[in-house]
């Protein structure tokens, strides 16, 4: 099968959240399956250097007076293709304008207009979240002519790029509606749609989930497959597990600056946003700071009020508490090697990567009982021993502490017990193998 995936993000030329990671993985995985696999992306400036001087020129086509370029680039036997225009793409960073609506229709249909004119061929077309959305609108009522099947995931309903349609109308994309809301766009012309986990897709159903596109959830078979972390990216090299987490704990210490020791070390690597349970943290953090042997470390950037919090914790509680704000991929490497828990009491989580990662390095996930947490995280059971995590079920800040001061009292008392989760985490299967069949299956049938 030729399979053709649409994203405004893939790792490693460019990525905010989970979606990069996922459109590095996937596409690997099917190659390696056998299909011939190819990737579109907006041609960032944002892109590192290394690949932006190696992209290989192949064309352009024009679209309301502006020329758009196109250039490939191959990685691990996937074609790469890159949008390059001036005005929309190269702003020194990714996301956050005013026009986006505009920046991402033009990408769509310039993808289109690239397809005909250079006649690539594809059998499936993979769009994914809001910013690919209209691409099967426009294919279905602009270029007919083409025919392929559409796959459209989603990744998170909360972001759904809606717009008073005014700039699209001036640019001649006549939407029948006032505004426009590309993923809902996306849902109601594409043939199969999916979400990354069972529970979410259950759960945008339901209104408190749906972000107002409960009608459109609820009219519409969701498929619900759960998404993976790339095994050959995250693969922690060791003989001895408990060595190796001594090891780099140690490692991780001595880069904040401080002495070694045995505490436990809680770490959150996140978007500092709400939708990430920030709530509950900034409501009884300082229960934990303030008494127990702990140690602290976050690394994030996001809403400032978050950003501000952790920075005055790390302020008062400088031997406990570290924080680092921004984006860093070796930190965060170094994080979930060195500590013992992983916090993510998510408000809500489609998928989420990061407790999957945690738990490949042997970071036991502590999480709330929500969307791919509920599928990937199975809390500890004391008499059967099963389980690779501890988890929460209720929005509550109490429940949070009191998870939080549970898994202390396993990891300070009942050090073989501990012992048996790191086990289990290491040992649970969260590879794109395993969902890679899956969407293998979609695209087949
Ligand atoms: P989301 O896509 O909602 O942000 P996920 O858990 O699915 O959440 O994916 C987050 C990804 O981004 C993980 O790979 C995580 O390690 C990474 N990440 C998040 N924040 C940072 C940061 N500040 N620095 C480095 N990596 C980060």
């Amino acid at each position: 099968m030729n399979i053709i995936y649409l994203a405004s993000e893939a790792y490693p030329f460019c990525k905010t959240g989970g979606l990069a990671d996922v459109m590095y993985a996937l596409p690997k995985q099917m190659k390696k399956l056998g299909h011939n696999v190819s990737v579109f992306l907006p041609k960032y400036d944002v892109i590192p250097n290394k690949y932006l001087y190696d992209m290989k020129y192949l064309d352009n086509v024009e679209l309301n007076n502006e020329i758009y370029n196109l250039y490939k680039y191959e990685l691990d036997d996937i074609i790469y293709y890159f949008i390059e225009n001036r005005t929309f793409y190269e702003r020194g960073h990714i996301y956050g304008d005013l026009d986006e609506d505009v920046q991402y229709a033009n990408f769509c249909e310039i993808i289109l207009k690239f397809l005909i004119k250079l006649n690539l061929k594809f059998d499936i077309v993979h769009c994914n979240d809001w910013q690919t959305g209209v691409f099967p609108y426009f294919l279905k009522t602009r270029y007919n002519k083409l025919s392929c099947k559409i796959i459209y995931t989603i990744h998170n309903l909360q972001y759904q790029g809606r717009f008073n349609n005014y700039s699209l109308l001036n640019l001649g994309y006549n939407y029948p509606k006032y505004s426009i809301n590309f993923m809902q766009i996306g849902i109601e012309n594409s043939d199969i749609v999916n979400t990354v986990s069972p529970s979410y897709a259950k759960e945008i159903k339901y209104p408190y989930f749906a972000e107002g596109l409960e009608d459109i959830t609820n009219s519409k078979n969701i498929l619900g497959i759960l998404n993976g972390i790339d095994y050959e990216y995250y693969n922690p090299k060791y003989t001895d597990i408990f060595n190796y987490k001594k090891e780099k704990k140690k490692k991780l210490l001595e880069y904040f600056n401080l002495p070694n020791t045995n505490d436990m070390i809680i770490c959150l690597i996140s978007r500092l946003v709400e939708g990430k349970g920030l709530d509950l943290i900034t409501a009884r953090i300082e229960n934990i700071l303030k008494n127990d042997s702990i140690k602290f470390f976050v690394l994030g950037s996001g809403q400032k009020e978050y950003e501000e919090f952790f920075q005055y914790l790390s302020l008062k509680y400088p031997d406990k508490c570290k924080v680092c704000i921004g984006y860093c991929e070796e930190l965060s490497l170094l994080m979930y090697e060195g500590s013992d828990l992983f916090l993510m009491p998510s408000r809500y989580e489609p998928c989420g990567l990061a407790q999957m990662i945690a738990m490949r390095y042997g970071t036991i996930p502590l999480v709330r009982e929500i969307g791919g947490l509920k599928d990937t995280v199975t809390p500890f059971n004391e008499y059967t021993k099963v389980g690779n995590g501890f988890s929460f079920t209720n929005f509550n800040a109490d429940d949070m502490l009191y998870t939080i001061r549970y898994a202390q009292k396993i990891y300070y008392d009942k050090k073989e017990e501990w012992n048996i989760i790191v086990k289990n985490c290491i040992n649970t299967d969260n590879s794109w193998k395993r969902a890679s069949k899956k969407y293998e299956k979609i695209y087949m049938n």
